[in-house]
């Protein structure tokens, strides 16, 4: 069953994840810089929110302005401790940050974070009231051999028995041989995997979470495809990499949502 309803109900969400990325460099000036042009962008008219590296997180937080918000692009499963390297969902609520990406595909495939850690990262930092945005997809080889739903059919079990509060819950689908390749889902296939997430939500949670829930595409989105990928009904929104490094370029995709 493909349930499509009115994106009227719900209030599209547009990420920029910038990954180990600081804007074009690798330095504060280039954060600042792609602040700068975000500031000065048009305003978007949905959400939008921007997830810089971990060291810059709270000084973009301070910065950033003209209605964006900051996400996290990782975050632990504990308040604190012993775990060297880590960065915990308080610690994100302490600076004001108002989400967390949680398995990304390179936290899955470069780190290899499991469904299970990722069920228990999702768990705590929603117990923090952190919003989270989850994130799924399949390979290439799943994609040609039609089993994208059973690849994702466990990841989204990860996602909804440790969810708590599904007003504070996000999916990014986000087919992984379309992350950064430049190899964009067609609108088509954003749709139907979209529309398919949204049917399981229905029957495995219920009809109200299916229906209110925002699921974002993401996978080489970028200023010259969005407008188009943005038709697709069950697409809220999009979780932008590269594209999301230039000002002028992320403004293009956030502003396909009017
Ligand atoms: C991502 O990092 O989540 C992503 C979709 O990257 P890109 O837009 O570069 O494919």
């Amino acid at each position: 069953m493909r349930r499509t309803l009115s994106r009227l109900v719900r209030t599209p969400i547009v990420g920029g994840n910038w990954k180990m990325n600081a804007g074009n460099g690798i330095t504060l000036e280039t954060v600042d810089a792609l602040v700068a042009g975000l500031n000065a962008a048009p305003a978007p008219k949905c959400e939008v929110f921007c997830a810089p590296p971990t060291l810059y997180l709270a000084h973009v937080n301070a910065t950033l302005k003209n209605g964006f918000v900051t996400s996290a692009q990782n975050c632990y499963k504990t308040t604190k401790g012993a775990f060297t390297g880590e960065t915990s969902p308080e610690m994100l609520v302490d600076a004001g940050v108002p989400w967390t990406l949680i398995g990304h595909s390179e936290r899955r495939d470069v780190f290899g974070e499991t469904d299970e850690l990722l069920g228990e990262k999702i768990a705590h930092a929603q117990s923090t009231g952190l919003g989270v945005v989850a994130c799924c997809g399949e390979h290439k080889e799943a994609r040609e051999a039609g089993t994208t739903m059973d690849v994702l059919i466990p990841q989204l079990q990860a996602i909804a028995s440790s969810t708590s509060d599904w007003s504070k819950m996000v999916i990014a689908y986000e087919p992984v041989w379309a992350i950064g390749t430049g190899l964009t889902a067609t609108t088509e296939q954003a749709q139907g995997t979209c529309a398919d997430i949204r049917s399981w939500l229905a029957e495995n949670v219920s009809a109200e979470v299916a229906d209110a829930i925002r699921i974002q595409y993401g996978g080489s989105v970028n200023d010259g495809n969005a407008a188009e990928l943005a038709q697709a009904p069950d697409v809220d929104g999009f979780l932008i990499g590269g594209a999301s490094l230039k000002a002028d370029a992320f403004a293009t995709c956030y502003g396909v949502f009017k």
